[in-house]
């Protein structure tokens, strides 16, 4: 296997590449022999042993050194001791040992007891002045033999090779310890020997500081909270692993400089006059918007232009904004008692678009023209404030009567300003026709009405209305009778039943209004009751309380009617979701995704969301890809008084439509909305020029699945947890932000030169469609089938929960190092083997805890998957506990190396080599006669249920390799 024996070699030289990518490694010397300036006072025993000797070196410097050559001796036993070497908090320290050997066939004449070796031996104590050691006392460390450079002779010249070996002794827990040398018949001098620890050292990232740290024990990880630089604070509490190597590892969380402060190199510099960064979550200081300015440095808002103001809910980025000039072009339609007034917007909207208008309603004498506020009486239809259309509608008017309307324009800020506000005014004059109703004279079955003339009518009485109906019918069943006279019978009525009446006046201008209600009952018996004082009724009712009744009600007819739709659209459990899934419902505490295609102008959307780029601080610099729309490319970006930074650009090729040219800068006005460090950032776009650009931040190492296949095997199992940690955090806040990705895979996972992992690919249109993975389904749309849960395939039921199921494949993605999903296995069969329950096997070397977290993430249940935030803290829990770790799925099969590989060509030989040959029969009988039907069984067959076999992780046809689904 590609992947096996010199797997922990390449992951060593990974951690050096990779992991080890801040400044180099510190080493604190605990002893030095070379800079010992006297004698090192080291204790040799038996005498005629070890014996220390000064020396000049090569640059005629003088050196202790500690000899012995008894070569020509047999049993020789001499032992060499340190002083004590107190250990300074390491528990794990080098020994750095330099010396020559002499090659014992250069020596003329020795016996065969001549060696070549030495050994090396320590023992921990707490007592410094130790006089006395018992040789079984010391643990031995190694056998040192020289390497190849062995003393040669060499025309009676002698040439001194020197060699180097470093040893090391972990866990160490007293004070400190004695290291021994004993040869046992060797010509040895040593030359050197230094004792030292490692340390991660201090180091800054991500805005926050690392202190020296000594490392761990063992391969203990030790974890290390960072503290955030001047100016900073958390955003994310900053950790980082100190590992015994004395290198930092995963780095996780960040701070971010506060308000007024940008980050620069590390530090967080203040922004400059002019400029300002109003939350810490923003990246840089940016120029203060139109009307503001900022006159000191750090500033984190700035300061309205006079005459502009600010509202509580206006973002800091927004323009400073001042009230709307008046409202233009009014005009009046007078009907009766009735106005509808009508108005064009003003001409200067201050900047904004929240305009309301509001109506102030003043009826004025005809004498005098004095005007009083016309009080609770009038009504205004669809209000009297804050109304958003430009027409109003005003009913319940005293008849012939003078009004002067005032309507003002204004908008968010009118409230700041202490200036007046801009209005038009609209004089109009009312008129009526009214009726009076005077007499009734009722049979059992007709009804005459008499009814005096309006008092002040229009013009000439053409004719006169009469309507009736039942009272507690609906109004709707009314008869409407004609006359020219002022009087009426109305005949054909029920007997004993009770009528509503109702009269207006028609002059050649139109109807009058009805009078007021009338409401009579026929007799019981037939008699007569003309001018009957005592039974008729004077009725002197109020014609205008009954006008107000009617157009009351027809306007609440209106108003309420289209209120109910709304209440209803609004209660309709789909739009709910639907607004669910487009962000609009505000999770507590979250920022909410706003989809662009909510918004009627799709350049409003990305006006909003992305920065406008002059095109001449973009420098671009090579191609490093192809997207759906044009190329990808890697360039610099340098904005006024910011540092140059890499950038990748997007741009969108000549001849785009509109609608490509939309979908397009969608991508920007999603990703603009977020601000996280696991997703991908937009620097901004470039629509004023063509062509059109998309620019984001570089990604130095591409996207995660090409990636991964170029480095097979090199990472460590803790830097793939990393990754995905970063991944499942940037999905976190994606997911809280209310925003669904659809295609998350690892082809649309950016990798940066920290192995710091960014959600990417935000379009809207191309998810799915662009995506070559994406195949159509039945029911029309296109999906990445082998990334996709079973209901959004089934019925498109895209959530957060099927981006978890999505985020499970990209685990398996990560830790197989970019293996495709279910390998060449067709889509259909995908379908097929997951509603069957199989679920893809632990990838090579995989820790248990993360099959089973994938696992988890293909439940059925959309609802039992785990929460995004759970796969985070799950994931943290690994990073802290690395042992967790260690116990691999299928270390049975791929790292045990006596489990011999094999290859089976029939049920029978498979059921055989996994020592089940028992179940032949219940296999043949079930039909599973070939190898590709026993691929598959499903958990539902009685075979398997009777056999009580579950499959396991073995490898099973050729074409299979290494990998055989197995049982959820
Ligand atoms: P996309 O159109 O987003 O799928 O991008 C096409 C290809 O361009 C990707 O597969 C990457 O290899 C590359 N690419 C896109 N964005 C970036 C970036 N921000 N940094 C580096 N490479 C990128």
């Amino acid at each position: 296997s590609k992947r096996t024996g010199t797997r922990v070699f390449l992951a060593c030289i990974h951690v050096n590449q990779y992991v080890l990518f801040l400044s180099s490694l510190s080493a604190v010397t605990l002893l030095d022999s070379m800079s010992a300036l006297g004698d090192l006072g080291w204790e040799a025993y038996p005498a005629e042993g070890w014996e220390e000797i000064s020396v000049m070196d090569e640059r005629n410097i003088p050196m202790r050194t500690y000899q012995v050559c008894n070569v020509m001796e047999a049993y020789q036993n001499n032992w060499l001791r340190t002083r004590h070497i107190a250990r300074d908090g390491a528990q794990r320290v080098y020994i750095e040992i330099k010396f020559t050997l002499r090659d014992c066939n250069s020596l003329p004449g020795v016996p065969g007891t001549c060696k070549e070796t030495f050994n090396m031996f320590y023992y921990e104590s707490n007592n410094v002045n130790q006089w006395y050691i018992k040789e079984s006392n010391y643990i031995k460390i190694d056998t040192i033999a020289a390497d190849e450079s062995f003393t040669q002779v060499d025309v009676g010249d002698r040439v001194m090779k020197l060699n180097t070996e470093v040893r090391d002794i972990s866990n160490l827990s007293k004070k400190g310890f004695y290291l021994a040398f004993q040869d046992l018949g060797a010509c040895i001098a040593l030359v050197s020997v230094r004792v030292f620890y490692k340390k991660c050292p201090l180091t800054v990232l991500n805005l926050a500081q690392f202190p020296d740290t000594v490392t761990g024990g063992d391969s203990a990880l030790v974890e290390v909270r960072g503290v955030c630089v001047n100016a900073s604070e958390e955003f994310e509490a900053p950790r980082m692993y100190c590992s015994a190597d004395g290198g930092w590892l995963v780095p996780i969380g960040r701070c971010v400089c506060q308000p007024g402060y940008e980050e620069q190199m590390d530090v967080c510099q203040p922004c400059k006059p002019g400029f300002y960064k109003a939350s810490a979550a923003d990246a840089y200081c940016a120029k203060c918007p139109p009307h503001s300015s900022s006159h000191l440095e750090r500033a984190s808002e700035c300061v309205c232009e006079k005459g502009f103001h600010r509202a509580e809910t206006d973002p800091r980025s927004m323009s400073c904004t001042r009230p709307p000039s008046a409202p233009e072009n009014a005009i009046s339609t007078v009907n009766e008692t009735c106005v509808t007034l009508e108005w064009s917007p003003p001409r200067d909207t201050g900047g904004r678009g929240d305009i309301t208008y509001s109506i102030h309603c003043r009826k004025c004498s005809g004498e005098n023209g004095k005007c009083s506020s016309c009080g609770s009486g009038v009504h205004f239809v669809p209000r009297q404030f804050g109304l958003s259309a430009a027409m109003v509608m005003v009913t319940d008017l005293q008849p012939h009567s003078n009004y002067s309307f005032t309507i003002e324009s204004l908008n968010g800020v009118s409230d700041l300003s202490p200036s007046p506000r801009a209005a038009v005014m609209v004089n109009v004059t009312t008129s009526q026709t009214v009726s009076v109703v005077l007499k009734e004279r009722r049979s059992k079955d007709s009804v005459t009405l008499a009814w005096q003339g309006p008092d002040r009518p229009s013009g000439a009485i053409v004719e006169y209305e009469v309507i009736y109906y039942e009272k507690n019918q609906r109004e709707q069943n009314y008869t409407v009778l004609k006359t020219r006279s002022n009087v009426m019978t109305v005949d054909g009525l029920k007997p004993g039943t009770t009528y509503v009446f109702r009269v207006r006046a028609r002059t050649p201008g139109g109807y009058g209004s009805y009078g007021g209600e009338i409401e009579l009952e026929t007799s019981h018996e037939d008699m007569l009751a003309i001018g009957d004082p005592n039974q008729s009724t004077i009725l002197a009712v109020s014609i205008a309380g009954g006008i107000i009744l009617l157009i009351f009600l027809v306007a609440c007819f209106v108003v309420s009617g289209r209120h109910c739709g709304y209440i209803k659209a609004k209660q309709d459990p789909d739009e709910e979701k639907m607004q669910f899934q487009h962000g609009r419902v505000k999770l507590p505490g979250s920022k909410t995704y706003i989809d662009p295609h909510t918004y009627e102008d799709p350049n409003k959307a990305v006006r909003d969301f992305a920065k406008e780029i002059e095109a001449s601080s973009i420098r671009i610099e090579r191609v490093i890809g192809a997207g759906e729309f044009g190329e990808v490319c890697s360039g610099r970006l340098r904005l006024q008084g910011k540092r140059e930074i890499y950038v990748a650009i997007k741009s969108l090729k000549a001849g785009y439509s509109d609608k490509q040219r939309r979908d397009f800068l969608s991508e920007a006005s999603i990703m603009g909305q977020f601000d996280h460090p696991n997703i991908i950032r937009l620097e901004g776009v470039v629509t004023r020029c063509k062509p059109v650009m998309i620019i984001t931040e570089f990604m130095e190492n591409g996207s995660l699945d090409t990636f991964l296949k170029k480095h097979d095997g090199q990472f460590t199992v803790i830097q793939l947890v990393g990754m995905l940690r970063g991944i499942a955090s940037g999905m976190k806040y994606l997911s809280d932000m209310g925003y669904v990705h659809r295609d998350l895979a690892a082809r649309n996972i950016l990798v940066n030169s920290n192995l710091v992992c960014k959600v990417s690919d935000f379009g809207l249109s191309r998810v799915l469609e662009d995506d070559p993975e994406a195949a159509y389904t039945t029911r029309g749309g296109k999906i990445p089938i082998r990334w996709t849960s079973p209901e959004a395939i089934a019925y498109r039921k895209f959530t957060s929960a099927s981006d978890v199921w999505s985020y499970g494949i990209v685990m398996w993605e990560v830790v197989s190092y970019g293996e495709r999903p279910y390998w060449e296995m067709s889509n259909q069969d995908v379908i097929k083997a997951i509603d069957e329950g199989y679920r893809l096997p632990a990838p090579m070397d995989c820790p248990v805890v993360l099959h089973q977290l994938m696992l988890d993430c293909w439940e059925n249940g959309r609802s039992e998957r785990p929460k995004f935030d759970q796969i985070v803290s799950t994931l943290d829990g690994l990073i802290r506990n690395p042992t967790k770790l260690q116990e691999l799925a299928n270390s049975s099969v791929w790292e045990d190396p006596t489990t011999p590989e094999f290859t089976v060509s029939t049920v029978e030989e498979w059921l055989e080599a996994i020592k089940m040959g028992q179940y032949k029969d219940n296999f043949s009988s079930a039909g599973y006669v070939t190898l590709d039907s026993v691929l598959y069984i499903s958990i539902r067959n009685n075979a398997i249920h009777n056999a009580k076999i579950k499959p396991a992780i073995t490898p099973l046809t050729p074409h299979m390799g290494k990998h055989l689904l197995i049982f959820n």
